[in-house]
C-alpha cells in the first residue's frame, strides 16, 4: 500500500504530492516550480489520516 502526503507551495499554491516511502526528513519538499519550501497542509494531513485508516488492521 502506498501512502501519500500532500504539501503545498505557499508561493504558487500548487499541491506537491509525495510518497511517504520516499520522504526523507527535510528532503524533497521544495516546490518544483520556484524551489520554495513546501508546507504541510491540514488537507494533506487529513488525506494521510484517511489512508492510514484504510490500512488493514494487523
Ligand atoms: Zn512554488
Amino acid at each position: 500500500m502506498e501512502l501519500w502526503i500532500d504539501y503545498e507551495c505557499p508561493r504558487c499554491n500548487i499541491t506537491i504530492q509525495r510518497n511517504l516511502r520516499e520522504l526523507a526528513p527535510e528532503q524533497n519538499r521544495q516546490c518544483p516550480e520556484c524551489n520554495v519550501r513546501a508546507v504541510l497542509t491540514e488537507e494533506g494531513l487529513r488525506g494521510l489520516e484517511r489512508s492510514l485508516r484504510d490500512l488493514p488492521a494487523s
